[in-house]
């Protein structure tokens, strides 16, 4: 239920929301042109009809493009915002069946556009194509590009923007950061949707005049017929929400009431031609309220989305389907370190944690607190394991999201914790060397299973990393053993094997 308020409460509030929606804040935009929404315009009726083909689940691939300065920097953006980013959208467009993911996961949200104009000033002609350039070599998805700025008005944001003519979307980076309801908006557009007030973008609505029956875009010169409440209000043979606006019957008529307001229930007067009072849907994600909690798209939107999903010039986004579409299941199980372990090393060291069925990636973040307020690692792997370095004598928390492509919100682990110590270390995987380990009865030996014949250095140091043992190995592909040294002291070692680039180590108890 909408609560309206009285009128005449109405005149005592509108100077204090005014005033704060003028001068105390800078209000957010779209950024997609008079031009560009006309397009829309003109091709919506094609996607109108009911959709021809109803699926469960339509299936749209993303590729994050964040954008840096020429000299590399300022593309910084955290892997588990981009992720939330696109849970947050998923959860916007699952009413419609639609469902987006990360095609490779890794390899659709690493940065790749170096370009002072197009972080800064994606709209000017040169940045733009070499947005159009990228996009071009990745349309296998939805191509987004993350920019530091769009509009250099400062009493108006432009938070994001759909192009038709290079078919990609740009978003200002805080809008991907702690993601708001801009994204799915742009997305609309992406599928063909307009505003809900098409036609008012460069007019702002005067409740003290007669409203127009048409309402122009002077940047285009283009003219909008004026939507009326009434859906059965016609006008040369066609209800008129059928050309007004958006051209959409299940969306209100809205006359751009949402702009600059600072709460989500429209309490203002506003009046079709007919001077029916307006009751503009706030929560309409192609609306301009950005002060709500949920929003929506209305049947007829999703329609829209669908069959512009399924024509003919987004067979790219339906190229290739998801590899995975079942959840990671199964909780992470560290193997190196144990939780709570108390390790003699530090260094290079090799987070190890079991596999999760269904996982392709994961999202590991280390910490020096508990909290993981403060992040000394975060990053996506396609293994399950993950390699730092770490300092002498700390403790560190580790915790891992199991992901895959269609699959990106899933839960945390749990925190897992560990001390290092103060014997330094060099681990490393040699990929060769598949897996391999240390027995010793009845006489100390080592097993090893090699992907390939691998020569090197078997070294064998103490716990004050003085080497004790070294031998040449040249090992031979498949499973073989080398035996150990015997009669060590009784004590703590480390067998390590390396050649010129890499290092291996495990820890050795020798018993009395
Ligand atoms: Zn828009």
């Amino acid at each position: 239920m909408k609560g309206r308020l009285h009128s005449g409460l109405w005149l005592l509030l509108l100077p204090i929301i005014h005033g704060h929606s003028v001068f105390s804040q800078v209000r957010g935009i779209c950024g997609i042109t008079a031009e560009e929404q006309h397009m829309l315009y003109e091709q919506i009726d094609r996607f109108k009809q009911p959709t021809v083909e109803m699926r469960e689940t339509y299936y749209i691939p993303i590729v994050f493009h964040p954008v840096a300065r020429t000299n590399g920097t300022g593309a910084y953006l955290r892997y588990d915002h981009m992720l939330d980013a696109i849970c947050k959208l998923n959860e916007g467009f699952s009413e419609q069946g639609m469902v987006f993911y990360l095609p490779g996961v890794s390899e659709s949200i690493r940065f790749d556009v170096k370009n002072n104009l197009a972080f800064d000033n994606p709209r000017q002609s040169y940045g733009a194509s070499v947005m159009k350039l990228k996009a071009d070599q990745t349309r296998y998805g939805v191509n987004i590009f993350i920019v530091n700025r769009i509009s250099y008005d400062p009493s108006q944001q432009t938070l994001g923007y759909y192009s038709p003519t290079y078919d990609y979307v740009v978003m200002l980076k805080k809008e991907i950061s702690s993601p708001s309801s801009t994204f799915a908006h742009e997305l609309g557009h992406f599928f063909g949707l307009l505003h809900t007030f098409y036609g008012w973008e460069e007019t702002q609505y005067n409740p003290s005049l007669p409203t127009p029956t048409e309402v122009t875009l002077q940047t285009a010169n283009i003219t909008v017929p004026v939507e009326y409440v009434k859906r059965d209000k016609m006008r040369n043979n066609q209800r008129v929400c059928e050309i007004a606006a958006d051209k959409l019957c299940d969306t209100e008529a809205n006359y751009k009431l949402g702009f600059g307001y600072l709460k989500c229930e429209w309490m203002g007067i506003a009046k079709d031609p007919d001077n029916v009072p307006l009751r503009p849907q706030e929560r309409n994600y192609m609306s301009y309220f950005l002060h709500c909690d949920d929003y929506f798209f209305t049947q007829e939107q999703g329609q829209v989305m669908r069959n512009n999903y399924l024509s003919p010039e987004r067979n790219y986004l339906r190229k290739r389907t998801p590899t995975v579409v079942d959840a990671p299941d199964g909780e992470i199980t560290p193997i190196y370190p144990l939780d709570q372990e108390e390790l003699e090393v530090y260094g290079l060291l090799t987070l190890d944690w079991e596999d999760i069925p269904n996982a392709t990636h994961y999202l590991i973040e280390v910490s020096r607190r508990r909290s993981f307020s403060n992040i000394v690692a975060r990053e996506i792997v396609d293994k399950s394991e993950f390699a730092l370095e770490f300092s002498p004598n700390k403790y560190y928390y580790w915790r891992v999201k199991p992901i895959n492509e269609t699959h990106l919100c899933e839960p945390f682990s749990a925190k897992f914790v560990f001390k290092t110590g103060t014997i330094p270390v060099r681990t490393s995987d040699i990929e060769d060397i598949d897996r391999w380990w240390i027995t010793a009865f009845p006489e100390p030996k080592i097993t090893m299973y090699t992907t390939k014949a691998w020569r090197g250095q078997l070294v064998i140091f103490d716990a004050n990393g003085s080497t004790v043992h070294s031998q040449s190995v040249q090992i031979p592909s498949g499973r073989s053993s080398i035996d150990l040294p015997i009669g060590l002291h009784p004590g703590v070692y480390y067998v390590q094997f390396e050649d010129e680039r890499r290092f291996e180590v495990k820890r050795w108890l020798v018993l009395p």
